[in-house]
């Protein structure tokens, strides 16, 4: 059972002195504070934990500062959506809207190489009036021998690039918690030009340690990976370790799952369960065609299976799309087959922003043919 308090509660006064008295003498019943982060107003919620079936809704209703309650339907229970549970399902960072009804593009490198390619990267996001990216400094490979990513080294250029061309927000994957002190000593040197969203990878979604680390931490939102050899459950347990330990700025990825059965695919491509996602949880749902096709095949249509699929994940109502693109994808270090060319940028925005207005399309058709029937 989830007590949300009232917007203007104060946690230093006699009212909620005497909440929490109340709720420490419920038997058998812990409690859990959490502080949300809002754009203007910050909002406390208490997760009471334990036989909550034995507490009447309306007597919680009525204690001191409580201003709503919510009881967990299933076992989600900082990012799932609940019955009767109308807690908004967005958050701000760095001025963007991260929300299930929001859609961004997150396109750029799979991996930082060199500063040239960043730069023009980040210029043809800004020509193209995008404020998001991504950028790999740390990639986890699959050989020891291959390229791991510049680190820390790069990320200096990166953001002052990024704040010279207007990018607000990178989605930059770690593999290790010691990177977010790097990620932040970096901002803090470069005079925070911009914002990052951390990702934790598909191998790494079920790192226990590395989510409770990074989900210790407030400042940056995540984007977790779904993982591609385990449940959908078992994925979205692994985004409420983030929520649990406090970080509910949580953003759900699919990005394919691995069988031969998606062949000639990387993996096989699962944004139908965009709409799951939303759902059963409260959090935007991105989606990854790059790495889902894994190559820069083309239709019979001449549209690149990465559009189609994007398209796809669109069309179902995904919130973010995270994509790769390359300056010169013969000479990128990682996974330049299935980078687009920048020459591409403008096609490919073009056909999310058809996917996107078919979806809200199909939603409003759907609540047309609705009324009809009321
Ligand atoms: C990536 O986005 O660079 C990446 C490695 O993705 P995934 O974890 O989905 O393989
Ligand atoms: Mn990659």
């Amino acid at each position: 059972m989830i007590l949300i308090l009232s917007e203007n509660t104060d946690v230093v006064s006699e009212e909620y002195r005497q909440l929490l008295e109340t709720l420490s003498a419920l038997p058998g019943i812990k409690h859990r504070v959490h502080h949300v982060a809002g754009a203007e107003r910050g909002v406390t919620e208490i997760y009471l934990i334990g036989n909550t079936k034995a507490l009447e809704v309306e007597d919680m209703r009525s204690l001191p500062c409580v201003d709503k309650v919510v009881r967990v339907s299933q076992e989600y229970r900082v990012l799932g959506r609940h019955k009767g549970d109308d807690r908004p399902s967005y958050f701000d960072y760095k001025g963007v809207r991260f929300g299930q009804d929001t859609l961004h593009v997150f396109a750029g490198l799979c991996a930082v190489d060199t500063p040239e390619h960043v730069e023009m990267m980040l210029r043809a996001l800004r020509d193209a009036g995008q404020v998001c990216t991504r950028m790999g400094a740390y990639k986890p490979r699959t050989s020891p021998y291959a390229f791991q990513g510049h680190g820390k080294d790069c990320l200096p250029y990166v953001f002052e690039l990024a704040g010279k061309y207007g990018i607000k927000v990178i989605a930059m994957e770690v593999t290790h918690e010691t990177h977010v002190d790097e990620i932040r000593a970096a901002l803090a040197q470069t005079g925070d030009p911009t914002g990052v969203m951390l990702q934790i990878g598909t191998r790494n979604t079920q790192n226990f340690e590395l989510l409770k680390a990074v989900g210790r931490q407030r400042e940056f939102p995540v984007l977790i990976k779904r993982g591609f050899g385990i449940t959908l459950d078992e994925s979205l347990n692994a985004a409420e370790y983030l929520a649990s330990e406090g970080n509910q700025r949580v953003v759900f990825g699919l990005r394919g799952m691995k069988t031969n059965m998606g062949d000639p695919h990387r993996n096989l491509v699962d944004f139908s369960h965009v709409p799951v996602v939303r759902r059963l949880t409260r959090m935007p749902v991105c989606v990854d065609p790059s790495h889902s096709v894994g190559s820069r095949s083309v239709g019979p249509d001449g549209i690149l299976d990465v559009m189609h699929v994007t398209a796809q994940g669109v069309l179902a109502g995904a919130n973010m799309v995270l994509v790769d693109f390359h300056p010169v994808p013969s000479k990128a270090l990682v996974d330049g087959p299935q980078a687009l060319l920048l020459s591409e940028l403008a096609m490919f925005l073009d056909d999310v922003r058809l996917a996107r207005e078919a979806y809200l399309k199909r939603v409003a058709s759907v609540h047309q043919h609705a009324l009809a029937h009321t």
